[in-house]
């Protein structure tokens, strides 16, 4: 009888361990083995809801969510994609909707329901679970590896390492348990935070949502980053999908109130200075007995058409027909490109680690371990990391699928 040990009972865990047992059937034990509670993180995501995946079925277009590790999961999601994962839960009972930007939800909204469907799965399978189990340690045996946890030392033929992340690499991190097995983890950041803006008038427009914004992120003199997205505003920042991307494709910037991200927010459709001096000449032209900030509320939410108008220092009771050439110009320059001053990232709301367990010593083909026979990794413990809008969740049941699979077999 092979024993399999699946390290972690988060989602990814749990894909691999179903996997695991549906591949060899009756031949294989598996238990899983999880530092608190099996499945808890389920229900923090997605506000509750749990955003398990995206429409997006395409493969390439799909890899293209993911800043770190797309190339690594394009094969992947050949084999188990977004398609496939939606089609498991359907499958097995958990009616799903479709909502904004291809986010799939369960129907009824609740966590819950997927955590219960992915328990239901496993028990109906034969895993055995193991609750607050932390693995402290493991180490190869012969062919198998002696897996230590305070209740003692197991020995199992195959193990799948699927811890999730931390970026802080805290002691019992999953990290940890792969250096020891000789394995490279690159750099670890925090991703998908909110942002911290310098600039004051950023926290009176609080609450404000800016739908379908593009921004470009520029550091030390270079462009970081360009995304488009929903947009929402904080008593502190800046936050939301647009705020997320940026967020992730910056994790890696040593960002400071002496070393900032300067954020530049396009409020003209097309992007470009001509465009958005051409809209506020039309807008302008409509109104010349009108007031500027009547005339800017046309292309902007008014509140941020008043911070516009505060930062190019301009009275918005100004008549149009009074508005200077220069004033016009200022007030175009800030829609094309609205700066905002990034001096640090929320801290403690990050979504998911950036880095992890390095992908060249992992087989795409099996989450295999190029180093060591017999060792399997999946979901965010990998060096994968995916935008908000399902991805994330979408990776774990790539991988974890890929992984349960091969260690099963
Ligand atoms: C607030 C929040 C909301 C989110 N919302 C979404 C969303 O809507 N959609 C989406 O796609 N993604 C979302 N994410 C990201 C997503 O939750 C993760 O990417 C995903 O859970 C990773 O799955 P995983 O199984 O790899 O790791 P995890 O879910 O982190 O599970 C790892 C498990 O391993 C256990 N473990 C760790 N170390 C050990 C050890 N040494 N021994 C034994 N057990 C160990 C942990 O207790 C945990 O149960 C969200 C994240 C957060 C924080």
């Amino acid at each position: 009888m092979l024993r399999v040990a699946v390290i972690g009972g988060g989602p990814a865990g749990f894909m691999a361990a179903a996997a695991a047992r549906e591949s060899a059937g009756g031949g294989v034990e598996v238990e899983v083995l999880d530092a608190g509670v099996p499945l808890a993180t389920i229900l923090r995501t997605g506000g509750g809801r749990c955003n398990l995946a995206n429409a997006i079925a395409d493969p390439r277009e799909l890899s293209r969510r993911y800043p770190r590790g797309g190339a690594f999961l394009l094969p992947c999601f050949t084999r188990f994609g977004s398609a496939e994962a939606r089609g498991w839960f359907t499958a097995r009972g958990l009616p799903l909707v479709e909502e904004d930007e291809g986010r799939v939800f369960p129907r009824s909204g609740r966590a819950d329901d997927v955590r219960a469907v992915l328990e239901e799965e496993a028990r109906g399978l034969g895993v055995r679970v193991h609750a607050r189990e932390p693995v402290t340690d493991v180490r190869r045996a012969g062919a198998g590896f002696t897996v230590a946890t305070p209740r003692g030392a197991r020995e199992f033929d195959r193990v799948v390492i699927a811890t999730g992340g931390d970026w802080r690499d805290r002691p019992g991190s999953g990290y940890r348990l792969a250096r020891g097995l000789g394995h490279a983890v690159t750099p670890l950041a925090p991703s998908l935070t909110g942002l911290v803006a310098e600039d004051r008038w950023v926290g009176g427009l609080a609450g404000l949502t800016l739908r379908g914004a593009a921004a470009t992120a520029r550091f030390q003199g270079r462009e970081a980053a360009r995304e488009t997205g929903d947009l929402l505003f904080t008593h502190d920042g800046v936050s939301g999908p647009l705020a997320f991307k940026i967020s992730a494709r910056c994790a890696f910037l040593e960002v400071s109130r002496g070393s900032p991200i300067l954020l530049g927010l396009s409020l003209a459709p097309g992007g470009g200075r001509e465009e958005a001096e051409a809209r506020l000449r039309a807008a302008i032209a409509e109104r010349q007995k009108g007031r500027v900030l009547t005339a800017l509320a046309s292309l902007a939410p008014r509140s941020l058409a008043e911070a516009m108008l505060g930062l190019a220092g301009i009275d918005p009771e100004l008549p149009c027909s009074q508005l200077t050439r220069e004033g016009r110009r200022g007030l175009s320059r800030l829609l094309e490109s609205l700066p905002i001053t990034i001096v640090d990232r929320v801290r403690g709301g990050e979504m998911v680690s950036a880095g992890g367990v390095a992908l060249a010593q992992v087989d795409h083909r099996t989450m295999g371990s190029r180093l060591v026979p017999g060792l399997f990794f999946c979901g965010e413990v990998l060096d994968v990391d995916g935008f908000t809008g399902g991805f994330n969740l979408q990776a774990a049941w790539t991988t974890g699928r890929i992984a349960g699979l091969a260690a099963g077999a």
